[in-house]
């Protein structure tokens, strides 16, 4: 599960944009000010965010799309500014828990903007970063409203495509190569949402002939201009583009931002580097014991690596046959449920159980399990865990997917992504509804949850402390400790992408396709791979840090129900609050 805050759909408003911060008076019921200064705050927010407004069910602005220009910017930087401004108006300590995280959340938000339009200004050097065709295939094919005042108000939008990417050619001055390539695929790709997905929808609608024409004609324009700017890509003059390593300095905000957490980037790689070594040498250890049981009368190789490599090997062919992949997780669920009872663990509401599903057609190909969430405006809608099928996948394929999603992983896929992982911090984050915290979450609270989880529950004994459980629970986790490695290292130092797929293939036991993968995902985005581990260090830390001060009093539910009552904010202050209560 991802969670990725998408702040770079620009697109040009008419209608003027005024924030008045109102000063709140510091007498009378500084909480009461503050919840309705949030619902003004989030209104605003959207009025300058349209796109991200949709993406999030709110479809007031569906009609507006900004060009991103300097006038744009303007408008970006005086909301956040008359913010910051309106924040100063409310005394933390008056604030209750839930504000202050708010508070806090919100005001990293705002300056997250500012920096990122004067400092960060990824516009300037990554070309797909222009892109509108998500948003408009999002109109088309997502059944919120119906068909006619979807189009109607995309009608609308379309407009200001052209001027679109105009400001776009214009803003450019050394992109990478790397982005570069990928705007002119994404944005080719793009192209058949208005060709073929906007075409059939204009037949099944029941607009005016007029008005279907109309839109048609804004789709021919709007076509014409992504071409045009694929062109100005594959010929743009461009001698020294920019490389796609983001740098120390900018690196370093842009983690304070996104992963807002209580130790520098630097302070986690040296905790990274040092957690490697020590699976390393765990890893070894079991797997010297467990070579008799499953190489009876064959030599040991006396490399370390090589010897985990073999190990892994041979526990991944222990997996569920293609057809009953599903029917495998399903029997899962109930199985951990119980084991978390029976360990006292944490309490699981039995009024809200999770609803397993074959993964719906839209999301078809991407294999695996993931949570969907009903978005903050959709308080009726279902959770679901969507389990993909690998019926239709050719025999290697789907034998290297069920190698990769062995019998041992496949539990530890469930236990993040779903029970005590992902969805159970889900349900203790509505019980405490927060708006900000729905749109604004901690990333690396929500990742370092799930990732936290799969370790307690084997410490706990779930999986019977068998050595094979905890070998391919240490290879799970070497991923995200791989994966900030990997990121930190590739921004801020210069590592080779040799080095890179050395530390994948070698250090980490993946295979070359997924470490080729990772490499381009690295080179693409920057800190999201580090929310992972980030956030695991700090909820496991925190744990250590109060299991000490509370000696026999610690309990494990208590604490699990507690931190998780705080919804997902970011955990340093989460830390700060439970560190408070508990003088
Ligand atoms: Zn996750
Ligand atoms: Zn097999």
């Amino acid at each position: 599960m991802q969670h990725e805050k998408i702040l770079t759909l620009a697109l040009l408003i008419i209608a003027g944009f005024g924030c008045n911060s109102k000063k709140t008076e510091s007498t009378g019921d500084q909480n009461q000010q503050f919840d309705q200064y949030k619902n003004a705050f989030v209104e605003h927010m959207w009025e300058i965010y349209p796109g991200w407004a949709s993406s999030q069910g709110y479809h007031k602005f569906d009609s507006v799309m900004f060009v991103p220009n300097a006038e744009y910017d303007t408008k970006q930087l005086a909301f956040a500014n008359a913010n910051l401004d309106s924040l100063k108006a409310f005394d933390l300590k008056k604030l209750s828990d839930n504000n202050k995280t708010d508070f806090y959340m919100i005001e990293n938000q705002l300056k997250s903007i500012v920096w990122s339009i004067n400092e960060m200004k990824s516009g300037e050097w990554n070309p797909a970063s222009y892109n509108v065709s998500g948003e408009v295939a999002e109109m088309i094919n997502n059944n919120y409203d119906s068909l006619d005042v979807r189009l109607h108000n995309l009608g609308i939008k379309m407009k200001n495509i052209p001027a679109y990417y105009e400001a776009a050619t214009k803003n450019l001055k050394n992109p990478t190569v790397e982005h570069t390539e990928l705007a002119i695929e994404q944005n080719m790709g793009g192209v058949s949402v208005f060709e073929n997905d906007l075409v059939n929808a204009l037949k099944e609608s029941k607009l005016s002939d007029a008005e279907k024409s109309e839109i048609s004609n804004q789709a021919k324009l709007a076509v014409g201009a992504i071409k045009s700017y694929v062109d100005f890509l594959k010929t743009m003059k461009n001698d020294s583009p920019r490389s796609f390593r983001l740098g120390e300095e900018l690196y370093k905000k842009k983690f304070e931002f996104d992963i807002q957490s209580g130790y520098t980037a630097d302070e986690v790689l040296a905790k990274a580097i040092s957690h490697k070594k020590e699976l390393h040498q765990k890893m070894a250890e079991i797997s010297a014991k467990l070579w008799p049981k499953y190489f009876a009368g064959q030599e040991m190789p006396k490399d370390s690596m090589l010897l985990i490599r073999q190990m892994i090997d041979k526990l991944s062919l222990i997996h569920v046959h293609p057809d009953s992949f599903q029917i495998a997780i399903d029997k899962q669920i109930p199985v951990l449920v119980d084991f978390i009872k029976e360990k006292n663990l944490i309490y699981i509401d039995p009024s809200k159980p999770l609803v397993v599903r074959k993964e719906p057609d839209y999301m078809a190909g991407v294999a695996g399990a993931s949570i969907s969430a009903p978005g903050p405006y959709d308080k009726t809608g279902n959770t679901y865990y969507n389990v993909g099928s690998l019926s239709g996948w050719d025999k290697d394929r789907a034998e290297s997917y069920l190698r990769e999603y062995n019998q041992y992983i496949l539990q530890i896929l469930n236990i993040h992504e779903a029970i005590p992982g992902h969805y159970t911090q889900l349900v203790y984050a509505n019980q405490s509804p927060s708006l900000i915290k729905s749109l604004l979450g901690s990333s690396s609270m929500v990742e370092g949850w799930a990732v936290y989880t799969e370790r307690m529950m084997l410490e706990e004994g779930y999986g019977n402390n068998e050595p094979e459980m905890w070998l391919m629970y240490y290879k799970w986790n070497l991923r995200s400790t791989c994966n900030f490695i990997l990121d930190n290292s590739v921004h801020t130092k210069n590592m080779s992408k040799e080095d890179a797929l050395n530390l994948l293939t070698n250090e980490a036991f993946q295979q070359k396709t997924e470490a080729e993968n990772k490499w381009r995902r690295v080179s693409l985005t920057s800190v999201q791979l580090c929310c992972y581990f980030t956030g695991y260090t700090e909820i496991y830390d925190l744990r250590e840090e109060m299991k000490k001060k509370q000696g026999d009093k610690f309990k494990l539910k208590d604490w699990h129900e507690k931190f998780l009552s705080y919804g997902s904010a970011p955990v340093k202050y989460i830390r700060e609050l439970m560190l408070e209560e508990k003088k």
